[in-house]
């Protein structure tokens, strides 16, 4: 379709962690299923620049673009679902735009004038929330809104949503998801929570078009009704959100309530046939086919879901993949030793070691990869993992006892992983480090060539520390092989033992660009070790 872009706004009431992420993702799977070019982004109303500083406790995982920005897990779930690819124009936070308004001032560009919320914020946050849509083409811009309507943070995107309503008519439309909570005692569902949130929204100005409302039971008719009624919101725009097996479900059912239908209705398209999303429910009959689990260990010292989404997703598709269903067993760094690690890990027909930073946790991920590695089970490290799989190797079967990574250990003489030379002066926390997509060279005949199927791929990264080029020899030697290089810094990306079944180090984040179409060939090729005995 060419013509004017159509903008989707996304926004969340009564709780937050509803799934405003799974819904902009679903309805950007649905309109992209009708041949419509769609994009989706996300604005965060926290102060942070982005989320690169932010503890995984905070706000889970982050999420890395291609292009290097440190991003909501959010745009995780746009990438998964749809396929497409986001960048830093998908992420856009209050810091992100504070900055650039203040910058404008010093600049003088404001020209002497009082710099207010509105019109100088609101107009930044309009003009980035069209920058998408006028840069490329597309039929649709999806917007989600972070945080809860009510929230003080968020007023001046609701302010921003209203004008561009406003402005744009029938190109811009609301979709509101809200809770509907159960009441045991009552054994009623209750919908005035609903209510009051979008009276909230509608108290800034905004009616919103579409209703989602999130529930543990199914909702009748008289409820959708009661809402419609109360809300303004025509009967078929009342849409529920039932939780499901799993979140892949969750465009199907959208599109059973013809969700995507009254989108395009009011917004003035033509409807034309549903698409079947063929491969998509291939996907998912697959996965519940699956009865066989595979048994995965994942070693990182957050013990928090969203703090290794991205990997959990990965295992997932991979699992389905290889008619496999998941049972991943979190194991927590900081508590694994010697003594209880052949419990914690002795049943696990496979084993990840995660990402991460500092010091925290690190002696149980070099126990993990020693168990891994001495007992032969498939063990996938992934950037620190990687880092330790390194380290153990170094102390264990090159005989540096005091090996080590520089970020764990300033002195340490054998200093297998190591800063690199141009980070060396940076001092500031946010965005200094080896980030975005980089070129790797795979050798012919390795595990990771056989797994990819070709010699050039391009990884995400998101770390600041390198493997020592010094030791490469000793290394390969002893039989840890490097075999994955950038082939601009000569930067060692990929170890492996080729002696072990699957024993495989990555600098990079593979879990990045693993979606439900396109599972990652490592997490697929690493699952298949782990189910073949
Ligand atoms: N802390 C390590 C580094 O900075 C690894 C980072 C990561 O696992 N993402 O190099």
């Amino acid at each position: 379709m060419q013509g004017e872009t159509k903008y989707i706004f996304v926004t969340g009431g009564v709780a937050s962690s509803l799934g405003k992420g799974i819904i902009s993702s679903s309805i950007g799977k649905l309109l992209q299923a009708r041949g419509y070019n769609i994009t989706i982004q996300k604005f965060d109303p926290y102060i942070n620049i982005d989320p690169g500083t932010l503890n995984p406790y905070e706000h889970g995982e982050c999420y890395v673009t291609v292009d290097g920005h440190e991003a909501d897990l959010d745009l995780g779930h746009y990438e998964r679902f749809t396929g497409i690819r986001t960048t830093k124009a998908n992420n856009v936070t209050t810091g992100r735009i504070y900055k650039s308004v203040i910058d404008k001032e010093r600049r003088g560009d404001y020209l002497g004038k009082t710099i207010q919320i509105i019109p100088h914020i609101t107009d930044e946050i309009k003009r980035s929330i069209k920058l998408l849509g006028t840069k490329n083409h597309f039929d649709f811009v999806i917007t989600e809104i972070g945080g809860t309507v009510g929230d003080i943070e968020s007023l001046p995107y609701l302010e921003s949503i209203r004008q561009l309503k406003w402005e744009m008519g029938k190109n811009a439309l609301c979709v509101h998801l809200t809770y509907v909570p159960y009441l045991a005692a009552a054994k009623e569902l209750k919908t005035k929570p609903t209510q009051h949130s979008v009276k909230q929204l509608q108290s800034a100005g905004i009616q919103p078009d579409i209703l989602v409302l999130r529930t543990e039971y199914d909702l009748n008719t008289n409820l959708r009704k009661k809402v419609a009624l109360f809300c303004n919101v025509e009967e078929k725009a009342v849409v529920q959100s039932l939780d499901q097996p799993t979140i892949y479900e969750v465009p199907l059912r959208m599109q059973e309530q013809a969700l995507d239908t009254t989108i395009l209705e009011k917004m003035g398209l033509p409807v034309g046939e549903t698409p079947s999303l063929g491969p998509w429910r291939e996907f998912l009959e697959r996965r519940h086919r699956a009865t066989e689990a595979v048994k995965i260990g994942l070693v990182g010292k957050y013990d928090l879901q969203d703090a290794y989404k991205s990997i959990l997703e990965s295992i997932s598709q991979a699992a389905t993949y290889n008619d496999r269903k998941a049972d991943v067993k979190f194991i927590n760094s900081e508590k694994l030793t010697d003594e209880n690690v052949a419990v914690q890990l002795g049943d696990r027909d496979g084993i990840i070691i995660c990402p991460g930073f500092g010091q925290r946790g690190i002696e149980g991920k070099l126990t993990a990869a020693n168990y891994g590695r001495t007992h032969d089970i498939p063990t996938f490290g992934i950037c620190l993992g990687m880092q330790c799989m390194a380290i153990e190797f170094a102390r264990n079967v090159l005989g540096f006892a005091d090996a080590n990574s520089r970020e764990m250990d300033e002195k340490t003489p054998h200093n297998v992983i190591d800063i690199m030379e141009e980070q060396k002066s940076i001092t500031n926390m946010g965005g200094t480090m080896r980030l975005g997509a980089y070129e790797c060279v795979l050798k012919k005949g390795s595990r990771v060539y056989e797994a990819y199927r070709k010699e050039h791929i391009q990884e995400r990264h998101r770390h600041r520390y390198e493997f020592n080029n010094e030791y490469k020899d000793a290394y390969e030697k002893a039989g840890m092989k490097c075999v994955g290089i950038n082939p601009e810094s000569d930067l060692v990306e990929i170890v492996e033992i080729p002696a072990l079944r699957w024993y495989i180090g990555v600098q990079f984040h593979p879990e990045y660009s693993s979606t439900v179409l396109k599972p990652h060939p490592l997490f697929l090729s690493f699952i298949k070790a782990a189910i073949t005995k």
